[in-house]
């Protein structure tokens, strides 16, 4: 039987033409008419204005934390359960991550904790953190209304990491559009793919003109190269941009379809005592859904996560152990931790499904019939 993978490229059918077109119009450089067109299709999609094509997503949070005004020294927020493509950037800037718990109901960001984070910060050094990076975990909104009302109570800008949320809506708004800036990734697994590469979401045509200017190594308008700022090379190529033209056009597709997979998930395993499976906490949220996941409760299920993650590799089904915190991480050890055991918790006893748009309802049937036989089998 075929192997079922946890997320691969799902090909609309255009990609091939567009690459030749490129190909043909011996535009193979960063730059070109289909990165114009890429960032216009992201832009209407979006419902926004400026939104810039990058190398990737971890480009953008880079990027996205330069421009608002993240500096070395400083201190910077970031949501301990995520990847750490999230909080990396960070670190480039010469600036410190201070990592903050999750609450359950979505996964992401502690309100509750971000505020106790930001004021014993400012306690401890003076200064409040430069900024927050709020991620979308498996394409599950952040609670953004009351962290932006924390945010702007203390003025400390917001980049949220939509990476996985692109589709996404929070109280009717696309996800990559609720912070000041928003980073996208078109990595290999996620819901769109231009085999690598990235956006920034920005809040205005300004900011839009000078992340360019960044991302193209921040030359000058002369004749020579002249600099006056430390540039980037970060921006996507136009040979990438053509297959993410033709991705954009099936993305409505694609984020329809990972949500008829979670439903199919939550029809399926909803009897099962001892598991539960994460969804829209209330009608504010409407996840994409990039990756199904799941909890045990294991004071049902004997089987571990990773237990059930073996037992499921065996018969040929590619599940993932949740994201494990940053605060876990020895390379970030050093970094102040705020919160309690929510993500921790999360870590030790969830699972990511297959949830890729190319599988096909038998395909996830096979799935939760093995899930239903390794939990009757404790
Ligand atoms: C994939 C991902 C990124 C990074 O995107 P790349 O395009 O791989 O650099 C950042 N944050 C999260 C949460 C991601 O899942």
């Amino acid at each position: 039987m075929k192997p079922i993978k946890l997320s691969v490229p799902h090909l609309g059918g255009h990609e091939k033409m567009y690459v030749d077109e490129a190909v043909e119009s011996t535009w193979i450089v960063p730059l070109g008419p289909f990165v114009d067109r890429f960032e216009q299709s992201i832009e209407t999609y979006l419902n926004t204005s400026s939104v810039v094509a990058l190398s990737a997503g971890t480009a953008a949070i880079h990027l996205g934390l330069i421009m608002a005004g993240v500096k070395s020294g400083d201190e910077v927020i970031c949501q301990s359960m995520t990847f750490s493509a999230s909080c990396n950037p960070i670190v480039y800037l010469g600036a410190h991550p201070i990592f903050v718990d999750s609450e359950d109901e979505t996964w992401n960001i502690s309100p509750y904790y971000l505020e106790e984070a930001i004021l014993d910060r400012k306690k401890k050094t003076g200064r409040f953190p430069a900024a927050i990076v709020a991620v979308d975990l498996y394409g599950m909104p952040a609670k953004m209304q009351e962290i932006s009302a924390i945010a702007s109570k203390y003025g400390i800008p917001v980049i949220e990491d939509a990476a996985e949320a692109l589709g996404s809506t929070y109280q009717g708004k696309m996800c990559g559009t609720l912070g000041l800036y928003g980073a996208l990734s078109f990595n290999g697994n996620k819901i769109i793919t231009t085999s690598g590469g990235g956006a920034l979401v920005c809040p205005d045509e300004e900011a839009d003109k000078k992340v360019k200017f960044l991302s193209t190594q921040a030359r000058e308008n002369k004749p020579y190269y002249y600099h006056t700022t430390i540039g980037y090379n970060y921006r996507l190529s136009n040979v990438s941009a053509a297959i993410g033209c033709a991705q954009m056009e099936v993305l409505p597709e694609r984020v329809a379809r990972r949500r008829e997979i979670h439903k199919i998930y939550e029809t399926a395993l909803k009897d099962i005592d001892g598991i539960k499976v994460h969804t829209n906490p209330s009608p504010d949220f409407d996840s994409n859904f990039w990756l199904s996941t799941i909890l045990l409760d294991k004071s049902i299920i004997t089987r571990t996560p990773d237990e059930l993650r073996m037992f499921l590799l065996e018969r040929g089904i590619e599940t993932r152990l949740l994201w494990r915190p940053m605060h876990m991480q020895p390379v970030f050890s050093d970094a102040p931790y705020y919160g309690e055991e929510c993500s921790e918790r999360l870590f030790a006893n969830g699972l990511c499904l297959p949830s890729g748009s190319i599988l096909t309802d038998d395909e996830i049937r096979r799935v939760t019939d093995l899930i239903k036989e390794a939990v009757g089998n404790n």
